[in-house]
């Protein structure tokens, strides 16, 4: 990670345009700029550089390869996808980048305690493994339908010796477990550190966890460019919060031949309630401390939203993603719950690879999109993590 990795947005203020910012009392203001100038100053360390550099390497196992979906494509009689398997990072996704960053961070300024909300497990799992390894305790908020729905990391989370907050406030899931960790990080925000699972939240947040997730895209451009002497087409990446698609993008934006979409759950469909398609039907307004789109209702309350990919129920997004969309530099799409458990399925048959219900949407998107494009053509899916979470569940829904 060089300087250069890091794209000049946002401004000194914390926004995108009119996203982003630091939607926050006064106190929680000053704690977030203390925040901001402790990641500026290690971010410009060597030896931060350089031990994070160190754990991507021997901890994380990056670089993580591209893979050539080879039978998948003929099958599709299109475009060659490709994915860049973030699914292989040990503990399973893209997020153990975000959370070694965190987990440093939280080290430096001399945290005693990182608390964080977890959707499908992953967040949680990420950040249970980063705190044990930089030696710090750990306190993980879940609803109790996603405790229900993602046992295996459940148990992992307990087994890695984090604290478990079971979370049975409104619809139980990733929004209410946002909330509930925020309430205990008010208790005492000057020793806890709230280490937010996505591009989301206050100002440095959004920043700093694209920062730490752009190694992503970084290694991509340059893997694909170096075997095939020019960049893909299409790249696309699942958007709950944002975090695995903007790591994959922030290397992009500046290749404006390379078009960049951002695929959002359509769940049971776009004409019912229960989807959580925040881009594509969601207006701007304000969440968790954040300037953004936002699925709410005519008084101003977040929808309870609903994904088949607990990872991507959010109704909220990233203010830098509710920017690109205005901007026009990054189009944003939907896939529904059928389509997604169709992808889940068709990956795991045709290539051997089981992949999450939330990359599953950008596979479900590449899927839609090969047979549109020439076989000269190329699609890169950003395959954000693996499916081993979801396989219990996926069984049941489609009766294996
Ligand atoms: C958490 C998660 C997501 C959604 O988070 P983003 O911040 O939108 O990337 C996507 N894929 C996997 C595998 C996850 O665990």
């Amino acid at each position: 990670m060089t300087a250069s990795t890091f794209a000049p947005m946002p401004d000194a203020n914390g926004f995108f345009g009119p996203y982003g910012g630091q939607f926050v009392p006064d106190h929680l203001k000053k704690i977030m700029d203390e925040i901001n100038q402790a990641y500026e100053e290690i971010r410009q360390q060597p030896e931060f550089q350089k031990e994070l550099a160190n754990l991507f390497a021997d901890y994380v196992g990056r670089p993580s390869p591209i893979f050539h979906a080879k039978r998948l494509s003929e099958q599709l009689g299109g475009a060659q996808i490709y994915l860049k398997r973030e699914d292989l990072n040990h503990t399973g996704a893209h997020k153990i980048n975000h959370c070694l960053g965190e987990a440093l961070l939280a080290k430096f300024m001399g945290k005693t305690k990182v608390i964080a909300e977890t959707g499908a497990g992953q967040h949680g799992v990420a950040l249970a493994s980063a705190c044990a390894l930089v030696g710090i305790p750990c306190e993980i908020h879940m609803g109790q339908v996603d405790i229900e729905k993602e046992h295996p990391n459940v148990v992992k989370m307990k087994i890695l010796g984090c604290t478990l907050v079971p979370v049975t406030r409104g619809t139980a899931t990733l929004k209410d477990a946002v909330d509930s960790a925020f309430d205990e990080y008010l208790k005492d925000p000057e020793n806890f550190i709230y280490a937010i699972g996505s591009v989301v939240g206050p100002h440095p947040f959004p920043k700093m966890v694209r920062d730490f997730q752009a190694i992503i895209g970084t290694e991509a451009r340059e893997q694909f460019s170096h075997k095939h002497n020019k960049l893909p087409d299409y790249i696309t990446a699942c958007v709950g919060g944002g975090s695995n698609a903007m790591g994959m993008f922030t290397a992009f934006l500046e290749d404006k031949e390379v078009n960049l979409v951002g695929v959002e759950p359509a769940g049971k469909g776009l004409d019912t309630p229960l989807h959580s398609a925040t881009l594509t039907l969601g207006k701007p307004s304000q969440l968790h401390g954040m300037a953004c789109y936002v699925l709410e209702d005519e008084q101003g309350n977040p929808l309870p939203v609903h994904s088949i990919a607990s990872g991507l129920d959010y109704p909220g997004v990233g203010p830098q993603h509710s920017y690109l969309k205005d901007l026009g530099r990054v189009t944003y799409d939907s896939v529904t719950d059928d389509e997604c458990l169709n992808a889940f399925i068709t990956l795991s048959r045709v290539e051997g690879i089981i992949p999450a219900l939330e990359s599953s949407h950008a596979v479900a998107w590449a899927m839609r999109k090969a047979p549109q494009l020439k076989a000269s053509q190329s699609i890169l899916v950003n395959l954000s993590g693996r499916g081993d979470k979801d396989a219990d569940y996926v069984a049941k829904v489609l009766g294996l």
